[in-house]
């Protein structure tokens, strides 16, 4: 390796986000050193991506370091935590220092978005393998839980649906890369998903319940209903699509839909929240500049009942999702 490991720490991770007055110690000793306020519980959420298997080889460094720390604060986002430190174990095939420079600073420009420190990690030679591991705080008592939906709430979910299947479709199938503006909003969707952190704060006094969308809507949602001990009705007609989407998805209306409810890698929200409280969570998310979609509501019925146009029930079988007639 031509910098050692102590220099290459030193060079791309030692001043690594913001600078936070409650960091004690940061990178540089045996173990980092911070202060939690009295009343502040920490929230901590760990992630890991694997070359070959979360991304593909070709990806920007720079979108690495955005996604692998994104990744982890849409978790905190689904806890309502404000983000505070991070540390990085990092795995490396080689010293490359044009790809630790890109990676570095992907991670630090959405560290210092957030308010975020890089506080400590590991460095390890191996196959390219990047963990994440955020700490948020938020007051005792107050986190967005996956097991607080009630009867009669409503389901809602952020953003748009769907778009990091298609774009990661796109991406394997094109030899050079499209220039075309759709293509390039997608693969952005994919490689730069923006963590929603304003509205999962928001959320903290208006939602029942909530979990980012990771693994595909239908099976984060289940996690909720299973935790919750309820079932939902989604009107799959109301799922949020991209116009990017629209364009680039060559399927039908309703494959789209399907796209939209097991796709991952989307790092959207999806939460419940009483009737009630709808127009406070419609002001929230306007002032957190954030599109919010009401897509169906909690009923005691276990089990996630999925309603296409025409009130046509899409049924799970096994991988996906398949139609059958209503009547
Ligand atoms: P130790 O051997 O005591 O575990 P290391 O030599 O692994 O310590 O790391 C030295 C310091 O550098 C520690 O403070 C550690 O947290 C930090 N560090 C190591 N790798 C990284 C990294 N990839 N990003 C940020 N900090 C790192
Ligand atoms: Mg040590």
């Amino acid at each position: 390796m031509s910098l050692s490991e102590f220099q290459l720490i030193e060079r791309y991770f030692s001043a690594c986000g913001v600078g936070r007055p409650d960091v004690i110690v940061g990178v540089g000793d045996d173990a980092a050193l911070v202060t939690v306020a009295p009343g502040q519980q920490l929230a901590l959420a760990i992630d890991t991506l694997v070359a070959g298997v979360h991304f593909p080889p070709d990806v920007a460094p720079a979108d690495l370091g955005h996604k692998a720390l994104a990744v982890n604060l849409s978790d905190l986002a689904a806890m309502g935590a404000e983000p505070a430190w991070a540390t990085l174990a990092l795995t490396l095939p080689e010293v490359d220092e044009s790809w630790l420079a890109g990676f570095a600073t992907g991670f630090a420009a959405l560290a210092v978005q957030h308010g975020v420190q890089l506080i400590g990690g590991d460095t390890t030679r191996g196959p390219l393998t990047i963990t994440v591991q955020v700490h948020g705080l938020l007051a005792a008592g107050k986190a967005l839980r996956r097991n607080g939906a009630g009867v009669g709430d409503e389901v809602y979910v952020t953003g748009t649906l769907g778009d990091a299947a298609v774009a990661l479709r796109l991406w394997q199938s094109e030899a050079r890369r499209s220039s075309d503006p759709d293509a390039i909003s997608l693969y952005a969707r994919l490689h730069r998903p923006t963590p929603r952190m304003a509205m999962g704060l928001a959320l903290r006094d208006l939602a029942s319940a909530a979990v980012d969308v990771s693994d595909g809507l239908a099976a984060d949602l289940a996690h909720v209903l299973d935790a919750s001990g309820v079932g939902a009705t989604l009107d799959v007609t109301r799922l949020p699509l991209s116009t990017a989407l629209r364009s680039h998805w060559g399927g039908s209306e309703s494959e789209a839909r399907r796209l939209a409810l097991s796709g991952g890698d989307d790092y959207e929200l999806c939460f419940t929240a009483p009737a009630a409280r709808r127009a406070a969570v419609m002001a929230a998310a306007t002032h957190a500049d954030c599109a919010v979609t009401t897509i169906g509501s909690i009923d005691a019925a276990p089990g996630l009942r999925l309603l296409d146009a025409g009130g046509a029930e899409m049924v799970l079988s096994g991988a996906g999702y398949d139609h059958f007639a209503a009547s």
